[in-house]
């Protein structure tokens, strides 16, 4: 078990390359050295705009702890309402909805972890939204709700999980693979209404706890999904979608995402197999009809890689 202990305040040149890496567009102020007293870090952008950032917030989750409480948010809503969200597929009369899959793969991964001794919060335990709200602000006021959950759980940890799917072509024959997504790859039109909480996120030193455990996911996922980590779909996929995120190397991606920025800590969007990938359509079919308390064996292979990557972080002895 690793003692929490203070850590020391990064230097600017550490911060600046911590920055390079997470935005790599340059589209954020870079590091000029800390305040007199040493409270603040300076940075400035092209055109001398000024940011200064407390030296508390440079230090929030660089001091190591042990991880145990976990909040794991099922990707998007389900039932009647993937279809709205434009996360559902109709295969051989089935429909797949994503929501309805990542909640099975979250509710058996909570009881597995729970086992464990890990304290879990599941963002949404139904096919339901949290809140009533008209079809097009349901998605924006549901991720508001589940930040302000994960706000108030605090976890060491937050996992969204997620289906993968290309809207290149409805079926493809191969399989986009196993993605993580971390935060950051922030882009031009987000930075005006975003700037100090992107800065903030940013260097808060959560990326450097972050990156192994994503690396620990894409292989555990790799192995017991029999899928390889995303890599050559990359650059299709990239100008396909307008260069919304980068590539750190296979299978670990940056984004600036909703879920990846608000989670209080370090945190893993998780891509599992691809929903429109004919060798995958027919069994993510059925595992949508299933019960949720008789999750199809596709869905406990996804939730058990998982599963074996996070039973490491826990304190009971596996
Ligand atoms: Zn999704």
């Amino acid at each position: 078990m690793e003692e929490e202990f203070e850590p020391d305040v990064p230097s600017p040149d550490q911060l600046s390359a911590e920055l390079a890496t997470l935005d790599p567009l340059a589209v954020l102020p870079r590091p000029r050295g800390f305040s007199a007293d040493g409270a603040h870090l300076c940075l400035a952008d092209a055109d001398g705009i000024e940011t200064e950032l407390s030296r508390a917030s440079l230090l929030t989750h660089r001091r190591r702890k042990c991880i145990k409480k976990i909040a794991l948010d099922p990707g998007h809503i389900g039932g009647a309402h993937a279809r709205s969200e434009d996360r559902s597929w109709s295969w051989s009369g089935q429909e797949i909805r994503e929501g309805d899959l990542n909640l099975r793969v979250a509710l058996h991964l909570e009881r597995r972890l729970l086992d464990l001794g890990f304290e879990v919060l599941l963002t949404r335990r139904s096919a339901e939204p949290l809140f009533t709200a008209p079809p097009q602000d349901l998605a924006t006021r549901e991720l508001e709700a589940r930040a302000g959950l994960l706000e108030a759980f605090r976890p060491d940890l937050t996992l969204s999980l997620h289906h993968n799917a290309t809207d290149l072509c409805p079926w493809i024959e191969k399989s986009l693979g196993i993605m993580v997504f971390l935060f950051g790859h922030p882009l031009p039109e987000e930075v005006p209404l975003q700037r100090e909480e992107l800065l903030h996120r940013m260097l808060d030193g959560s990326h450097a706890r972050a990156l192994p455990l994503g690396r620990t996911v894409v292989a555990t996922l790799c192995r017991r999904l029999g899928l390889p980590p995303c890599t050559d779909h990359l650059h299709r996929f990239t100008a396909a979608t307008g260069r919304r995120f980068s590539a750190l190397e296979p299978g670990i991606f940056l984004r600036n995402l909703s879920v990846l920025r608000h989670a209080p800590g370090p945190a893993l969007l998780v891509e599992g197999p691809t929903m429109n990938h004919c060798a995958e359509a027919a069994a993510l079919a059925e595992a949508c009809a299933r019960p949720l308390e008789d999750p199809h064996p596709r869905i406990v292979q996804y939730a058990e890689g998982l599963y074996e990557a996070l039973a490491p972080l826990s304190d009971t002895p596996a």
